[in-house]
C-alpha cells in the first residue's frame, strides 16, 4: 500500500491514546438544550417555533434560507423557553432556541421515511440530505447538499473520503470507523451517486492501522472504491492537502476542490447521510471527542445537539485541578472556551480539557529569523511577513501576500521557537483584507 504526503506540515504529539479504544457512549438528555440558527456556513436558518411551543424529538424548529443554509431540528422533546441571543462555543453570540427537556425517550423521535440506498436517484439524495439538515461534520459545516450540487461545467472525477483525522486527540473519525465501516461505506456510495462519480478514495493516516484494515477488507468487493495510507502528519486533512497527497493535484489559490475535479467528505458527513436515508434520520446527534488529560475520564460520546458543553464534561467526571484551559475542536484549530453554557453544535468534533504541561505558554520573543515557519506552511506561504503586515495594519501588502489562501491552520505557530502567535495576526489581517474586499465589491 502507498504511503503518501504534501509538502510541510508538522507532527505535534498525538494524545490518541486518551480515547482510541473507547468505543461511542450516549449521553443522558440534559435538562435544556440550546440550538443556534446558525450551525453552518450560509444564511441563518429561521425559527419556526415560539415561546411556550412544545416540540418532540427530530421537529423542525429552524427552516433552512435559501440554497446556502440548512435546517435545525430539536434532538429533544420538551418545551421552547425562549429565543434570542445565546453565546457559542465560536465565542461570539447567535439568535438561538432555547429548549427545556421533558426526557422523552428516542423512540418517539419524528423519522423521515427511509429511502432505498439501491435505487434512490441523485436528486433525492440532495434533497434527503437538504431536509435532514446535514452539514459537513469536518468543522466547516458547509452544507451538505451544496457540496454535492457541484455547477454543470464541473466535472468531478474523483470523491476523497477524509479519514485522517489529523488534529492530536480527537478520535472520533477513528471511532466510525472501527465501529460503523458499513454504514460509512453505505454512506460513501451515496455521495458518489449523488455526484455521479465512479471513483470514491478513502484517505486515512498511517497511525490507523486498525482502521486502514477494517475499511480495507470492507471496499475489497466494491468497483472503483480503494484505501489509501497516508502520512501521519498536521494538516494533513485539508483538502488542499488531501487533494495534493491522493491526486498529485494542486487546488490553486482561490479555487475548489471542484476546480480540480475533486469533493472531500468527511466520515461523519458519510455516516450522517446513511442514516438520514436508510432510517430517515434529521441530524441531531453530534459524535465528539473528549479527552486532554484535564479531563477525568476521556470518552467518545454521541451528544444531543444542543447540549451545554458543561453538561458533556460533568458526564466525563469534571475537570481535574490543574485543567487550565477549554477548547472545543481540535488543538490546532479549535477555539478556546470562556462560557461553558455554549452548546455542542452539529460539527462539534471535540472538546478538550487541558492542563498546564498540554498547554505551550512560554513568553514571545523576537523573530528569530529561523525560517520554520515558512519551511512548515504546507501552502508555501511567508508566515513571517504576513502576521508582520498585520501587526502593522499594512493590509494592501497582506492582501498581495496572499494572507486571504492562508487556511489558519496553525502549523506556523507551531513550529515557532520564538513562540510568536502567527496564526492569529494572520488570522485578523485575513479578516481585514476580506472586508476591504467586500467593501469594494459593493462600490
Ligand atoms: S496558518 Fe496559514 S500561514 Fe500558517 S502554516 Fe497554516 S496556511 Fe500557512
Ligand atoms: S518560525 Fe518564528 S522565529 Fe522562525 S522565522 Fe518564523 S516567525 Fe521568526
Amino acid at each position: 500500500m502507498s504511503l503518501r504526503t504534501f509538502h510541510g506540515g508538522v507532527h505535534p504529539r498525538e494524545y490518541k491514546e486518551l480515547t482510541e479504544n473507547c468505543a461511542f457512549e450516549v449521553i443522558p438528555l440534559p435538562e435544556e438544550i440550546i440550538l443556534p440558527l446558525a450551525q453552518h456556513l450560509g444564511k441563518e436558518a429561521s425559527a419556526q417555533v415560539k415561546k411556550g411551543d412544545e416540540v418532540i424529538p427530530g421537529q423542525l424548529v429552524a427552516k433552512a434560507e435559501g440554497f446556502v443554509s440548512a435546517p435545525v431540528h430539536t434532538s429533544v422533546a420538551g418545551k421552547v423557553m425562549s429565543l434570542g441571543k445565546q453565546t457559542t462555543s465560536s465565542g461570539f453570540p447567535k439568535d438561538a432556541i432555547v429548549i427545556k427537556t421533558n426526557g422523552t425517550v428516542e423512540s418517539e423521535k419524528i423519522l423521515l421515511p427511509p429511502l432505498n440506498p439501491e435505487t434512490i436517484t441523485p436528486d433525492e439524495i440532495r434533497n434527503r440530505v437538504a431536509e435532514a439538515g446535514i452539514v459537513g461534520q469536518g468543522g466547516a459545516a458547509f452544507p451538505t447538499s451544496v457540496k454535492l450540487s457541484p455547477p454543470k461545467d464541473k466535472v468531478i472525477d474523483v470523491v476523497i473520503l477524509n479519514g485522517c483525522e489529523c488534529e492530536p486527540y480527537l478520535t472520533r473519525d477513528y471511532r466510525f470507523m472501527i465501529e460503523r465501516p458499513d454504514d460509512l461505506i453505505s454512506g460513501f456510495k451515496l455521495i458518489m451517486k449523488a455526484l455521479d462519480v465512479k471513483r470514491g478514495v478513502i484517505g486515512i493516516e498511517n497511525n490507523k492501522p486498525e482502521a486502514i484494515k477494517i475499511i480495507t477488507e470492507k471496499v475489497r468487493n466494491e468497483e472503483g472504491l480503494e484505501v489509501i495510507s497516508l502520512k501521519t502528519k498536521y494538516p494533513q486533512g485539508a483538502e488542499k492537502m488531501l487533494i495534493k497527497a491522493v491526486n498529485g493535484k494542486e487546488v490553486p489559490p482561490g479555487k475548489l476542490p471542484m476546480d480540480v475535479g475533486a469533493v472531500i467528505q468527511n466520515i461523519g458527513t458519510a455516516i450522517a447521510i446513511h442514516d438520514a436515508v436508510v432510517k430517515g434520520e434529521v441530524l441531531t446527534t453530534a459524535a465528539l471527542t473528549v479527552s486532554g488529560k484535564g479531563i477525568k475520564i476521556p470518552k467518545n460520546l454521541l451528544v444531543p445537539v444542543g447540549t451545554p458543553i458543561q453538561s458533556v464534561i460533568d458526564f466525563c467526571g469534571g475537570v481535574t485541578e490543574d485543567a487550565v484551559k477549554i477548547v472545543v475542536g481540535g488543538p490546532m484549530m479549535g477555539v478556546a472556551q470562556f462560557d461553558l453554557h455554549a452548546p455542542v453544535m452539529k460539527a462539534t468534533s471535540g472538546i478538550l480539557v487541558l492542563t498546564k504541561d498540554e498547554v505551550v505558554e512560554n513568553p514571545e520573543t523576537p523573530c528569530l529569523r529561523c525560517g520554520q515557519c515558512v519551511g512548515a506552511c504546507p501552502l508555501n506561504l511567508i508566515p513571517t511577513k504576513l502576521a508582520r503586515y498585520s501587526q502593522l495594519h499594512k493590509y494592501e501588502e497582506a492582501e498581495d501576500a496572499d494572507v486571504t489562501v492562508c487556511m489558519e491552520c496553525g502549523t506556523c505557530a507551531y513550529t515557532c521557537p520564538a513562540n510568536i502567535p502567527l496564526v492569529q495576526w494572520i488570522r485578523l489581517g485575513k479578516q481585514k483584507v476580506l472586508e476591504m474586499q467586500r467593501e469594494r465589491a459593493v462600490k
